[in-house]
């Protein structure tokens, strides 16, 4: 599934390609992914993109008065294809939905298992049902100790679901939860409330660094988030507690451990996380 860090980057490469830009019109060739493909998307023509953003884990196309809003779900990909004549004829069966961009460049949506979604939003996106309930991102200020601190005092929950509850934050996900508590030496299964500021603070500039550090590197899943021409997806050799049960941890030597908590992976070391 990508995480903040891969749509980022996504975000990222696309947008220099696509901003002020002209959707010509559209290929969908299936009905539906997780939910019905707007008619408005299916029927789009001579659109100019004015922006391309990322909220959470979802990629907003800003057109002049509507909005495309895509969540690349467990295996969405986009790519953008240069050689339109040779390869708008040239499609495999999970190529669901082409977007020809000034007749010339498609922007190509690839979903094997289909749990993606494209949305076409016709207010401002902030007020789209998908978007209005995410808490703040991550990576900005609004997201910082003292918000974290207020929150963790009022809920009865281990601090790693408080830290996947996309109403408090928004895209941490499951490996960079595991990643930035097991840097800030924390337990995953602790009740939030049982942390003090101190620790906190740490927790938070954790989650900012680890974040920052995987954009850099292109994110952590090469698979699924392959571009053109760019080498990206390299931040998983990082990794110091995800994907690595029974492996030794890093800094100590002692077995990493894994356990579920609602269902999600949990990884960590019983020596360095208190
Ligand atoms: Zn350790």
């Amino acid at each position: 599934m990508p995480e903040l860090p891969e749509v980022e980057v996504i975000k990222n490469i696309i947008k220099p390609l696509l901003m002020g830009k002209i959707i010509s019109y559209s290929i969908v060739r299936i009905k539906k992914l997780k939910y019905i493909i707007s008619k408005n998307i299916v029927k789009i023509n001579n659109q100019k993109i004015l922006n391309i953003k990322r909220r959470g884990r979802y990629i907003l196309i800003i057109l002049l008065q509507n909005t495309i809003i895509i969540h690349l779900g467990m295996t969405g990909k986009l790519f953008i294809i240069n050689n339109i004549k040779k390869n708008i004829l040239t499609y495999n069966k999970h190529d669901h939905i082409d977007l020809i961009i000034n007749h010339n460049l498609i922007l190509r949506y690839t979903d094997i298992r289909r749990f993606g979604f494209w949305l076409w939003e016709k207010k401002n996106y902030k007020k789209n049902i998908f978007l209005k309930k995410l808490g703040p991102e991550p990576l900005e200020y609004k997201f910082n100790d003292i918000y974290l601190y207020n929150i963790s005092r009022k809920k009865n929950v281990p601090i790693k679901i408080l830290l996947m509850n996309n109403n408090i934050v928004t895209g941490i996900g499951n490996i960079y939860a595991n990643e930035s508590l097991f840097k800030s030496n924390i337990m995953p299964t602790r009740q939030s409330k049982t942390l003090n500021f101190q620790e906190i603070t740490y927790l938070v500039k954790n989650i900012k660094y680890i974040l920052n550090k995987s954009i850099k590197h292109g994110g952590s899943t090469i698979i699924n988030y392959r571009l053109p021409n760019k080498n990206i997806g390299n931040y998983s050799k990082y990794f110091y507690v995800y994907g690595r049960e029974n492996k030794f941890c890093k800094k100590c030597s002692t077995i990493i451990t894994k356990i579920k908590q609602r269902n999600r992976s949990t990884f960590f070391c019983y020596k360095c996380q208190k």
